[in-house]
């Protein structure tokens, strides 16, 4: 006679045979005086059919094989606690016990969510033995949801991916990794974005949309998404391609503006984001600023900060040449330095979290390449979008606008906003942190309260 252990052995099998064919990987054995009397596994997917649990699937075979609807003196060997359908099912075939590896905390009906087998008013009872291989059988169901979560696309060749480990134990930046490949733009690339309060059925609830710039990534974010999520809205925060934990191209030149704002418009429609509240600096405003004209119905606000459109009608500022021309003569500058000389209230650790995507040295072609990718010229690429962007935001934009400046910045500052406030449509004053520099979001946390009480989705 075989143990229980052996029997249970071969419902893992069953489930990973389940989770080979896309399923959720749970197995189920019907075993009568030694034999076995029934196979299942899940196949409510394939099956088209909400009762194909594995259970299900084990007890109609064995009652096929037996002849019988009813299992009496059968045990049900089966990876994962039942849940109700299951339970009930079970106890209509009068098995004589369940046999289960991992419980289910969420739907258990064998005493986790709840307990039909000790219900006295149902008759009669299956014997239950819990945890048989539990944590065999819960290993299965993690790895069958980790690399859904994770989104293991395939690597283009063209492009490097930064390694899970470069981002370990980051200071304040507990958030789930989302991934997305299917943007046409993409061609396969994967870009990551966080993703937070994603389910919260808040009727007030507003999409904080947070772009970042160079050389950073959504790490820049982690003092605001607290605070716009502590009052119940989403923040959705991608990190552009190159950057963060984003695919990153091998060569410089394969980066270019349209790229980049496709990949952005295509993003916001996939996600299918509402009441947008567009938050932007650097890059992310450089880019992010061209996207609302071209679907207005889904952006409701502006928090804006150190950032501008470049149109090649004005020279390039002077601080901004400057940085160019630094760029360029220090290619291996390191990142977290360039953080840590503007902020002088960052741990060395969260210096250091700046570096993390730019482990490698192969890694760094966005650092090369978004520099003098500004639009210098009208003619220069981006330019023509970001003149027009400017015309849509002086005298189209219906949405409200909150402008935060840090007035250190030697690239961005207070001239180059104070500019780009005029064309601003109903833009108030701005606040003005004077202990902020390019990296506003820094000293993000008091911009964030602001904003949350700023925007408010007008009374239907
Ligand atoms: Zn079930």
């Amino acid at each position: 006679m075989k143990t229980d252990i052996e029997w249970m052995q071969e419902a893992i099998a069953l489930a990973h045979n389940a989770g080979k064919a896309g399923e959720v990987p749970v197995g189920a054995l019907v075993v009568c005086n030694g034999q076995v009397m029934g196979r299942g596994r899940n196949s409510q997917i394939g099956n088209h059919d909400p009762s194909a649990h594995a259970e299900v699937m084990a007890l109609r075979d064995a009652a096929l094989h037996m002849g019988n609807y009813r299992l009496e003196n059968c045990t049900l060997y089966v990876t994962l606690e039942p849940c109700t359908m299951c339970a009930g099912a079970i106890l209509n075939a009068r098995l004589a016990r369940v046999v289960y590896g991992a419980s289910e905390p969420r739907t258990g009906a064998a005493g986790s969510a709840l307990d039909i087998f000790s219900n006295k008013a149902l008759n009669p009872h299956a014997q239950i033995t819990r945890g048989v291989l539990a944590e065999q059988c819960a290993q299965l169901m993690q790895q069958f949801f980790k690399p859904k979560r994770l989104n293991l696309s395939p690597l283009r060749e063209d492009a490097l991916r930064p390694q899970e480990d470069w981002f370990e134990g980051l200071p304040n930046y507990p958030w789930e990794p989302h991934y997305v490949s299917q943007l046409p733009s993409l061609n396969g690339l994967r870009l990551h974005y966080l993703d937070e309060n994603h389910e919260s059925a808040q009727p007030q609830q507003m999409t904080y949309l947070c772009l970042h710039g160079n050389p950073a990534w959504s790490y820049l974010y982690r003092k605001m998404i607290p605070v716009f999520t502590a009052h119940g809205h989403r923040v959705v925060a991608p990190d552009l391609i190159g950057f963060g934990k984003s695919d990153k191209f091998k060569k410089a030149s394969q980066h270019n503006f349209m790229f980049h704002r496709d990949v952005l418009l295509e993003f916001v429609k996939h996600l299918d984001l509402k009441r947008v509240i567009l938050v932007v600096q650097d890059w992310g405003g450089l880019l992010g600023l061209t996207l609302p004209m071209a679907m207005t119905e889904r952006f409701a606000g502006l928090l804006v900060m150190n950032t501008t459109l470049a149109t090649g009608q004005a020279p390039l500022s002077d601080g901004f040449l400057s940085w160019r021309r630094w760029c360029r003569d220090n290619p291996d500058f390191e990142v977290g330095k360039l953080f840590a000389r503007g902020n002088k209230h960052l741990s060395a650790a969260e210096c250091d979290a700046y570096n993390r995507p730019f482990t490698e040295r192969g890694h760094r072609a966005a650092l090369h390449a978004f520099p003098p990718m500004v639009p210098e010229l009208q003619s220069s690429e981006g330019a023509d979008i970001s003149a027009r962007a400017l015309t849509f935001w002086r005298d189209e934009w219906q949405g409200q606008s909150l402008m935060a400046i840090g007035t250190q910045d030697p690239v961005l500052g207070v001239d180059v906003m104070r500019n780009l406030h005029q064309n601003i449509r109903n833009c108030p004053e701005p606040m003005m942190l004077n202990h902020a520099g390019h990296f506003v979001q820094e000293h993000g946390q008091i911009i964030a309260e602001s904003a949350v009480h700023h925007f408010k989705l007008p009374h239907s």
